[in-house]
């Protein structure tokens, strides 16, 4: 066996280490406007705060009255822009190793001109890599906070935007409600048709949730078979309207079960928030109105009633 240790290494050349010196006091005094662009957008992973940076240093070598950038990253569209408008535009698609990370597009009044969009490209390719880990950052933390079964929101989704709307329904006075739905005897499903089946009805239950309410509206899976849905600018008893308008959505799923199709059925709890109420509070709320519905007999609505 090769003993590793035995290996030398070769030392380095007096010339090489005189270059790298010569290099990092250019790089780190540089001021050319590639090395401080790159080392700028090194320093951040933030999608949005290294197109601020690029705006910045873009517009101190080539003038533009607005920069925009579009991108789709995990079902979400990303869109930043600076400056307003101009007659004048040029666009750039920009890929890195056959894939593509976005399009950014400059306009101005006056016309660019060949050495200014030469200078652009340039610019691009020194960009392109940054931007590219950005963007694979937003889709991993989107990944971090997607349910994998269903594709909505997870308990960690959940979790980050009840803090948020918590805070806001206190600063902004406005109402936000919360309903807890879970799947009635949903072990007895599993049990009788098997896992591959439960997962299915829970893929289907998702989908039926979403349809049933807003746009405005979130909806996460934050356990086995219960889901959260977060709804800003409403109401107690508008929530409740909306747990029940759920409820008959999730009585309409039929799952192929041999001579009879599967149905479901869930029970859903309510909690508007209260004032400067903890996320913990509110959840234990919903949580508990859910406990009143599945001891009425399930298949109901349950609201948490604030004193009022
Ligand atoms: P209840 O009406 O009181 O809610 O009864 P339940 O049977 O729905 O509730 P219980 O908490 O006893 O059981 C929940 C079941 O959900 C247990 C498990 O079989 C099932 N479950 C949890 N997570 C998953 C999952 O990811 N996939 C599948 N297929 N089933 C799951
Ligand atoms: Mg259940
Ligand atoms: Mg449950």
């Amino acid at each position: 066996m090769k003993n590793l240790t035995s290996i030398q290494p070769s030392t380095s050349q007096p010339a090489q280490l005189a270059a790298l010196k010569q290099a990092f006091q250019e790089w780190s005094q540089g001021p050319d406007m590639l090395t401080r662009l790159t080392k700028r957008l090194s320093t951040t992973l933030s999608l949005e705060n290294q197109l601020s940076i690029m705006a910045e240093e873009i517009s101190s070598t080539i003038p533009f009255d607005s920069m925009q950038y579009r991108h789709r990253i995990a079902r979400q569209d990303f869109v930043f822009s600076t400056g307003i408008g101009g007659p004048h535009r040029c666009e750039y698609r920009l890929t890195l190793e056959g894939a593509h990370y976005g399009s950014l597009t400059f306009q101005r009044r006056q016309k660019f001109s060949d050495d200014e969009l030469a200078g652009i490209e340039m610019i691009m390719s020194a960009v392109i890599c940054p931007l590219r880990n950005a963007c694979q950052f937003i889709a991993i933390e989107q990944t971090a906070l997607t349910d994998s079964l269903t594709g909505i929101g997870n308990k960690r989704a959940l979790d980050e935007e009840l803090q948020r709307a918590a805070s806001l329904a206190d600063r902004l006075g406005s109402a936000y409600s919360l309903i807890i739905c879970d799947l009635d005897h949903f072990k007895l499903i599993n049990d009788n048709q098997g896992h591959v089946v439960g997962d299915h009805i829970l893929a289907k239950t998702a989908e039926k949730i979403e349809q049933a309410v807003r746009n405005s509206d979130m909806v996460y899976r934050f356990g086995g078979e219960e889901f959260a849905i977060l709804l800003p600018h409403t109401r107690e008893q508008e929530a409740r309207d909306v747990a029940d308008r759920i409820r008959l959505a999730l009585e309409t799923i039929r799952v192929d079960g041999g001579e009879t199709p599967i149905t479901v059925t869930g029970s859903c709890g309510v909690a508007s928030h209260l004032v400067a109420e903890q996320p913990e509070q509110w959840l234990a709320r919903a949580d508990e109105a859910l406990y009143q519905a599945k001891a009425s007999g399930r298949n109901c609505t349950r609201v948490f009633a604030s004193i009022s």
